[in-house]
Formats: structure tokens, sequence, C-alpha cells
């Protein structure tokens, strides 16, 4: 087995020791301006992400992704097995604009958007400073005695990690079966809802760990996106990037040596101080370069512009940027690969929008009644029963007729009057259709048939076959 070069970056982890065992990282606390910035996003993406079960459109919610009915609603528009076409070409859109803005503005998703980082280091970090103080503090704190003031300080973080961790593992479950029959798991008996009360559990403790022990570990070994960027990124793309150009050759600044002489040295603008280091929240070094635990926070940036201010340099020796920019000096511009992802997006588009705009408002299928013979009628007529399901993918009930189109005949909703499909909602009911002897084609005839709206609109056709007697049996009873 090749042995591991523990000087070269790719050759181990950041957060694993030579023994293989977990580092645990202590990033200290950021400050500046993108420090100050990336709050606002973040603490309205919780605020929606928190308030999102409760916002309701025309009646549904605003997003649910039920797997057990088999029900999605995407703003407030419903969406069923049935409509998987759109959900896919739905899935490679979101997958497509992830691509072209990866290939262009690298990983902006995971440092200011992802909910990952949001929570971690927007919620849990923050409270984490709050009560165990910065780096330098939590690292004596963990070295300490188990002291009363120690004690008192763990019980205090974990409660409300566990208490938070409560919070969103029920946001998510609200998001798969939707708040009302989460509201029914909290409020009714706990036993008539035991499998509910085991996934609130199960989500809880899930994100406790992920949380409070496992953190940056789930970008750097389970998000797959991180392991993508490698294929999505270029040169062209702007990354959180050293300006290497600039920054080397590293070396610590002597105060009393002066900047002339410092350059004529051949030193850059790196004074080797590793607060870019230190406030990693990946444990990795971003003078490296582009490298895959990189989640874009923006922490060293902020923290390489600190130290530029104290040492009189510009700030921007930690930026983002592009490697061409660096380089060359080149702003973002349209390559090949990018105009070809931007073609494909802008196809992907169109397909939707077709998608959506075409589909039936009722969506239909009628299939034989499973084990059901045809029947002669005493009129002569022969009968078929059928089962008849209905999607309503509107907001409001929508009363249906049946009509018969290439043939005819006679359609019978049975047990019932009229039909009405609930709003987003499905409806099964069995159908008896006759018709005459003399209209069968053979033992199988193709039958057509109408789904209409009370006045008369028709929403949808849908195809079955008609059994009936050979030609020569007609008359006589199966
Ligand atoms: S913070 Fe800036 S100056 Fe300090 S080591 Fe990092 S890149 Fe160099
Ligand atoms: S290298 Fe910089 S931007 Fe990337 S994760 Fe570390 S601190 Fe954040």
């Amino acid at each position: 087995m090749a042995s591991v070069n523990w000087e070269d970056f790719r050759d181990h982890l950041a957060t694993a020791d030579k023994d293989g065992r977990r580092k645990w990282l202590y990033p200290k606390q950021p400050s500046g301006r993108y420090t100050r910035a990336r709050p606002w996003l973040g603490y309205l993406l919780v605020l929606v992400m928190f308030m999102g079960p409760f916002i309701k459109i025309n009646g549904n919610p605003l997003l649910l992704m039920d797997i057990i009915e088999r029900r999605f609603v995407i703003f407030g528009r419903v969406f069923w097995p049935q409509d998987a076409a759109i959900l896919a070409v739905g899935l490679l859109l979101f997958l497509t604009g992830i691509a072209i803005f990866t290939a262009a503005y690298g990983r902006l998703w995971c440092g200011w958007v992802c909910p990952q980082t949001v929570m971690m280091e927007m919620v849990f970090r923050k409270i984490e400073y709050w009560i165990d103080g910065d780096a330098h503090a939590q690292r004596a704190l963990d070295r300490a005695p188990w002291t009363r003031s120690k004690l008192v300080r763990r019980f205090a973080k974990h409660a409300i990690f566990l208490g938070l961790s409560f919070l969103i593992g029920n946001t998510l479950l609200a998001y798969l079966i939707g708040i009302e029959r989460l509201f029914a798991i909290v409020t009714d008996n706990p036993l008539n809802h035991l499998q509910g009360l085991t996934f609130m559990v199960l989500f809880t403790l899930l994100f406790y760990s992920i949380f409070a022990r496992f953190r940056e570990q789930a970008c750097t070994f389970i998000c797959p996106y991180g392991r993508f960027q490698s294929t999505l990124l270029d040169e062209n793309s702007i990354v959180v990037a050293y300006d290497h150009k600039r920054g080397e050759k590293r070396g610590f600044l002597h105060r009393a040596q002066p900047p002339a002489e410092r350059q004529a040295a051949g030193f850059g603008d790196c004074i080797d101080c590793h607060q870019c280091v230190a406030v990693c929240p990946t444990g990795i070094d971003i003078r490296n370069g582009t490298q895959m635990e990189c989640v874009h926070c923006t922490a060293c940036m902020d923290a390489c512009d600190h130290v530029m201010d104290r040492v009189g340099r510009p700030r921007g020796l930690v930026r983002y940027a592009s490697l061409d920019g660096i380089e060359r000096g080149e702003r973002l511009r349209l390559t090949p690969r990018l105009a070809a992802y931007t073609a494909i997006l802008v196809a992907l588009i169109a397909l939707e929008s077709y998608l959506l705009f075409s589909r039936a408002e009722v969506d239909a299928t009628l299939l034989r009644a499973p084990g059901a013979l045809f029947q002669q009628m005493p009129n002569g007529n022969y009968s078929n029963l059928y089962l008849l399901k209905l999607i309503n993918k509107t907001n409001h009930d929508v009363p249906v007729q049946l009509r018969l189109e290439n043939l005819e005949g006679r359609v019978q909703i049975m047990g019932r009057a009229d039909l009405v499909v609930p709003a987003a909602q499905l409806a099964e009911t069995p159908v008896l259709i006759e018709l005459p002897g003399e209209r069968l084609q053979g033992s199988s005839t193709r039958l057509v048939v109408g789904i209409y709206t009370a006045d008369g609109r028709r929403l949808q056709t849908v195809e079955t076959g008609f059994v009936g007697p050979r030609n020569d049996r007609r008359g006589v009873q199966p």
C-alpha cells in the first residue's frame, strides 16, 4: 500500500489524523462584510423553511412530498404519479440549472442557500459560539475536566441542539405528510400514531447527529454536489479563490521590514498567518486551490480582508474570482460549455412549460373490472363492467359525465346519479357500458370514452376494449 504524503493536501483528509481518527474542527468565528451579509439571506430562508408547511396556495400547501399517498404539491399545484414526465423534466431542469450556475459561479449555492450550511453556520454554530465561546475557548472547554460549569454548558448546548433538531425534524415531516396530519400526530392519542411518532424521533435524532456531531462531514462524504464540482467547474468559473499571483511567495511579516524590501526579497501579500485556515469550517487551506471540501462559506475571504486591512494591503487576496481572472485578469465570459448548458436549459424550460400548460385537468383510466365477464342484457344488448379512476389535478371540485365517442351505446356510473371528483383528490367508481350486439366487432371492440364537465366541455378521452361473444356465438350466454 502506498504511503501517505502528509505534506500533500491531496493525499489526506483535512479532518482525519494519521491514525484515521476524526480531527474535530474548532473554526474561529469569522467577521467581515460577507459574514454580516449572509445571515440576512440565511435567516430569511430559515423562516421560509419553518413557515412553508403553514403557507397555503388555493387551499394546498406550498410544498408537499407525500410519498405514501403518491401526491406532490409544488407551489400549490398538485402533481400525481401520472405527472411523472413533468416531475422528471422539472428535476432535470433543476439539475441543469445548478450545473449552469455552478459552471458560472461555482458553489455559491453551498455557501449562501444550502440548508445544511445555513443551519450549521448560521444557527447551530452561532449557538455554540454563544455558549462555548470562540475556537480557543471551545478547545479549552473540551480539554477541561468535567466541572459543574462544563456540565451546565454542555447540557444547555445539547438541549438546545436537540430542541432545534426536533423542530427541523417536524418541519421535514410536515413537508412529507402535511401539517394537518402532523398536528394530528402531536395532539391525538400517541398509540394511534406510532409510525408517525417513530419518524418524528428518527428525524430528530438524524438532524441532531448531523448538526451536533457529523457537521462538515456531511458536505465532504455524503453530498454528491461537492464531488460533481470538479466536473462542472473550469478556469472560467467564479469560485472562492486565493490570488496566488499576488500572494506568493508567502512569508511571515516582519514589522520592521519596509514593504519595498519585502517585495524586493520576492515576497507577496500573503503573510502566512493562517487566519484563512483558522476560520474554515471544513478545515482546508484555500491557498492550495479549489478543493472539494470548500463550501464557499466566504469565511476565509473575510478573515484575509481583515488581515490585509491590518497590514495596509488591498483587500481581496482571497476573493470571488476565476482562475482565468487571476492568471490573465479576464472577466466571466460565455464559454462553449456554458453556452451548451444554457441551450439545454432553455430547451428544458420550453418542454416543461409545454407539459405544464397541456396538462389535463382531470386524468382518467378506465379498465375492465378484474374477473368480470360480459353479460347479455334482457334487451339483447351486451354489457361490460369497468373501473374508472379519476384524478382531479385542479383546486376545485369537478363534476364529470361520461359519453361514448365512437359507438352508440350506454354508459352508466354505478350507484350514483352524478360523479364529482373532489379538488386535488382521486375518485374511483365502477362503470357499466352497454352496447347493442350489432355494434360489436368480434370478441373485442375498441371503445373510446369521453370525460366531460357538467357544462359539456371535454376534458379527456380514454380508450378501452369491450369484450363480447364471437360473431358465431351471439345470443348465447357466456
Ligand atoms: S489570511 Fe490571507 S494573508 Fe493570512 S495566510 Fe490566509 S491568505 Fe495569507
Ligand atoms: S476555504 Fe474558505 S470558503 Fe471554502 S469552506 Fe473554507 S473558509 Fe469557507
